[in-house]
């Protein structure tokens, strides 16, 4: 497959680069990130994509990194240690690299949608990578990537048997699209090679098949960072009224009904998520009892509450409430009442999974305020569960995503 409308990128420098004291020493022990108040300077001035080669204070090289002197992250590391070439070489070899982590699925017939390239926690920082069969979404969250786009990509449509490369971006590269003219393929949702693509992207997970919107969806177009708990609320799932809150495209909801659920209920505040998660129930699990509930999801737990509505297995994986140190208070609140919601609606014997991908709120954090909802109920076993192989922690910012499963007893005193 060629990677032809990538072939008119300005070429690369490197600018050597001075940082304060404190990231130095972050630099060394092997963080990803360089931001902007602890440069010291810059020789010559970056632009986004030229290599920071950054020294201390003898000239030693410390690292080499991509500049990106429009984001608060001014260098994401790409090495530290040893002087080391950043060329076609280094790039294969660190798609080669993440490859290799994710064999046991590459090489599962069952499961054709997975990230191959999870960011930092690659040492590809600032750049995902998602495979839909074969469909590549690639996403950008630093416009510094755009000139090495074809070196990273080569390797990975080399590896991966692809028929058509999207690009999708963060809100801040896309700002930085429409603040400045360039090639024609800068625009989100653009296809870089290969056929063009004008429907969803059917593909499977654990035997179950999705859709996935590549081109406009939240994140790649469907959350796969999921699919492990999807699997366990399916073994859970057998003969089960469900509920799944924040259901989406309905991941967990047609896992459940694959698992023989007698009953699911999925709530969304997207009409068009609970259309789509209508269609992946249907067609994994024909003839389900499903129903599906657009609207505040605080606000239906509430009525589902007072109505005594009661389900065995309550599924709660809300959008991340927070991105920055401020509003954690807030979104633990937020968490808490959603804790508290769900209990009200679970019955005896029932299990609670609930779900945080707020990466400022640690797991151990999380199972707490989870834990001091339970008031006097019994519970059998609690178990938290991490992120899947696709997405390692490769540091302590990467992890973002924990799930508590609380499988409730009998409350004292009932019998
Ligand atoms: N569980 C899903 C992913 C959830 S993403 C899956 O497995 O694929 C978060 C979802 O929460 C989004 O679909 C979004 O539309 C929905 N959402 C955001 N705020 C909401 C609210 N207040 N009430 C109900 N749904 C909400």
């Amino acid at each position: 497959m060629q990677l032809v409308a990538l072939d008119e990128i300005p070429s690369v420098r490197t600018v050597a680069t001075r940082v304060e004291p404190r990231a130095l020493r972050a630099v060394r022990r092997g963080h990803p990130w360089v931001f902007d108040h602890s440069i010291r300077s810059q020789q010559p001035n970056p632009t986004p994509g030229d290599l920071a080669v950054i020294f201390d204070d003898r000239r030693r090289f410390v690292g080499i990194g991509l500049a990106d002197p429009s984001s608060p992250i001014a260098i994401r590391m790409l090495h530290h240690g040893s002087p080391l070439a950043i060329d076609a070489r280094f790039f294969a070899d660190r798609v080669g690299d993440a490859l290799a982590r994710r064999r046991s699925i590459l090489d599962d017939p069952d499961t054709t949608g997975l990230r191959l390239i999870h960011g930092e926690n690659d040492r590809l920082p600032g750049l995902v990578v998602d495979r839909y069969a074969d469909i590549l979404v690639v996403k950008l969250y630093t416009g510094a990537w755009e000139r090495h786009l074809r070196a990273v990509l080569h390797p990975l449509v080399e590896a991966c048997d692809t028929r058509t490369v999207v690009l999708r971006a963060s809100r801040a590269v896309q700002r930085s699209w429409s603040s400045n003219a360039g090639p024609s393929w800068r625009h989100e949702g653009s296809v870089l090679a290969g056929d063009n693509l004008d429907t969803p992207v059917p593909f499977r997970e654990r035997g179950l098949t999705f859709l996935a919107e590549v081109r406009s969806g939240h994140k790649t177009g469907f959350f796969l960072d999921q699919r492990d708990n999807r699997q366990r609320v399916r073994r859970l799932a057998a003969g089960a009224r469900v509920l799944d809150v924040f259901s989406s495209s309905g991941g967990f909801s047609a896992h459940a009904a694959a698992g023989g659920a007698v009953s699911v209920t999925s709530v969304d505040i997207s009409a068009a998520a609970l259309d789509v998660a209508r269609h992946h129930v249907a067609v994994n699990a024909p003839g389900t009892d499903h129903s599906v509930v657009a609207g505040n999801a605080f606000d239906i737990l509430n009525r589902f509450h007072h109505q005594r509505r009661r389900f065995d297995l309550v599924i709660i994986d809300p959008p991340s409430f927070t991105s920055d140190r401020r509003t954690v208070p807030a979104a633990r609140r937020a968490y808490g009442r959603l804790t508290r919601a769900g209990l009200d609606v679970l019955a005896d014997g029932g299990t609670l999974m609930q779900a945080s991908c707020s990466a400022r709120i640690g797991e151990a954090q999380f199972l707490t305020d989870i834990r001091a909802r339970f008031g006097d109920w019994l519970f059998e076993r609690v178990e938290t569960t991490g992120q899947p192989v696709d997405h390692p922690v490769g540091f302590p910012e990467g992890g973002y995503l924990k799930a508590v499963f609380a499988h409730r007893g009998r409350r004292p005193g009932t019998g």
